[in-house]
């Protein structure tokens, strides 16, 4: 229930032990949600009973992380098969379980502060409706998201409650840290969040790397492309490698907002601000995940340097990768999985054949129907819709508009009971 730890700091298992050889060999034979079940029994088993451990796993997961192949050993594992989407859907769906199973043991309702950018929000909100005991309240900065990130977040209603922010993202997120801080809300309300440092988002996040390597023909050691902006994703990664999934190497790519790649290549970590690009939700630069990934590798640069090669592309490197990959295979990506791609490719190219030949993964984290704006003009087609993109889109939205100010913010929430 708390994503920060007292002393600011993010939480981690003690220790991550290696699931048994006997589950690993049995991987190929299960479904996401059986191998899901198994790994979540570990983190757990002894917190909830297994029973309903079993039911929260399929109700989280009514989709799957499928792996497709696009020749040259080289596959793509598609995480945007969730009711949003996106990746997100994973962490926020599987949080949304874990928290509606706790809460129900307190009578006071939960309320789920998030400030949200674009797909974050939807994720939550998808993840969270209909959840008893629980409502969302989501800021999002007015006229600076996408109109289908909008739609999904303002079309649900029932406990998701919308507000349209007259300011930017960094004013959502102050009016959220001023209502943590003030102490009237604390004490008439019971408010949490649902941000991407919490634990409950980053432990589910490790089971579709199992999967994808279950669905690789030989149990062969795998090179993971992860396209990279808090570096949620990767540490997920990292924490199956540690449980036993046999990994030759990670990819840290990212767009031209490239700490990490940087860090790996001088051992200098040095955040700065952000740089908006078409691959916007990887804007990142200070990179909360990454104080997890020193501690994983106990603060061994050396270690880390050689397990993990960092790459950093353009936007225009990025969009003629989608139109390249396009015109030689017609499968379309997405800005992220296409940083993603072109990380992979460098990685490979970079290498002697011997390490070039392990079957390469990336990871393709959104729909491209979600980046319309610039998959259309970089493949020169028209995007089918997905229709369960096109059932929000017609139904009717819900928002409530306010001032970037946190005295009517804070009066709004005061009246919510
Ligand atoms: C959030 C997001 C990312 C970045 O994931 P991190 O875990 O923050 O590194 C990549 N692609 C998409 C589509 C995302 O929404």
């Amino acid at each position: 229930m708390d994503g920060l730890a007292p002393d600011g700091g993010l939480y981690l298992p003690d220790t991550i032990s290696p699931l048994p050889e006997k589950f690993l060999k049995a991987l190929p034979g299960l479904s996401f949600q059986e191998l899901g079940f198994e790994i979540a029994k570990v983190w757990l088993g002894d917190e909830i009973k297994v029973s309903d451990l079993e039911r929260l796993v399929w109700e989280a997961f009514p989709f799957d992380a499928p792996l497709e192949t696009t020749g040259n050993d080289i596959y793509v594992l598609e995480l945007f098969h969730g009711p949003t989407l996106a990746f997100k859907d994973f962490g926020a769906r599987f949080m949304a379980q874990l928290v509606g199973y706790f809460v129900t043991e307190s009578e006071r309702e939960l309320n789920i502060l998030v400030a949200t950018s674009g797909d974050t929000g939807s994720a939550v909100a998808s993840g969270f409706h209909q959840v008893p005991g629980i409502r969302v309240v989501l800021l999002f900065p007015s006229g600076k998201i996408s109109e289908i990130q909008r739609k999904q977040m303002t079309t649900l209603g029932g406990n998701i409650i919308s507000l349209a922010i007259e300011g930017t993202f960094d004013d959502c997120q102050n009016l959220v840290k001023q209502a943590f801080a003030d102490p009237t809300i604390r004490s008439k309300l019971r408010v949490t969040s649902a941000n991407s440092i919490n634990i409950a988002r980053l432990l589910p996040q490790s089971f579709y790397y199992f999967r994808a390597a279950a669905q690789i023909p030989g149990r062969k050691a795998t090179v993971f492309s992860v396209p990279s902006g808090n570096f949620g994703n990767l540490t997920a990664g990292l924490i199956a490698r540690r449980m036993g999934l046999s990994v030759e190497h990670f990819i840290a790519a990212t767009n031209v907002n490239d700490v990490v790649p940087q860090y790996l290549k001088t051992g200098v970590f040095k955040p700065r601000s952000s740089v908006q690009t078409v691959s916007n939700a990887m804007d990142v630069g200070n990179p909360s995940n990454f104080e997890r990934m020193l501690d994983l590798y106990k603060n061994d640069f050396r270690k880390m340097s050689s397990e993990i090669y960092g790459a950093a592309f353009t936007d225009r490197e990025t969009v003629n990768c989608v139109k390249c990959m396009y015109d030689e295979t017609k499968y379309v990506l997405d800005p992220h999985g296409a940083v993603a791609l072109l990380g992979l490719q460098k990685f490979k190219a970079g290498r002697s054949s011997d390490a070039a030949k392990f079957p390469g993964i990336f990871l393709e984290t959104a729909h491209p129907a979600k980046f319309l704006e610039s998959v259309q003009p970089a493949i020169g087609n028209r995007l089918d819709i997905p229709e369960r993109l096109q059932s929000c889109l017609q139904r009717p939205e819900r928002s409530i508009t306010f001032r970037a100010s946190f005295e009517e913010f804070r009066s709004f929430l005061l009246d919510l009971d």
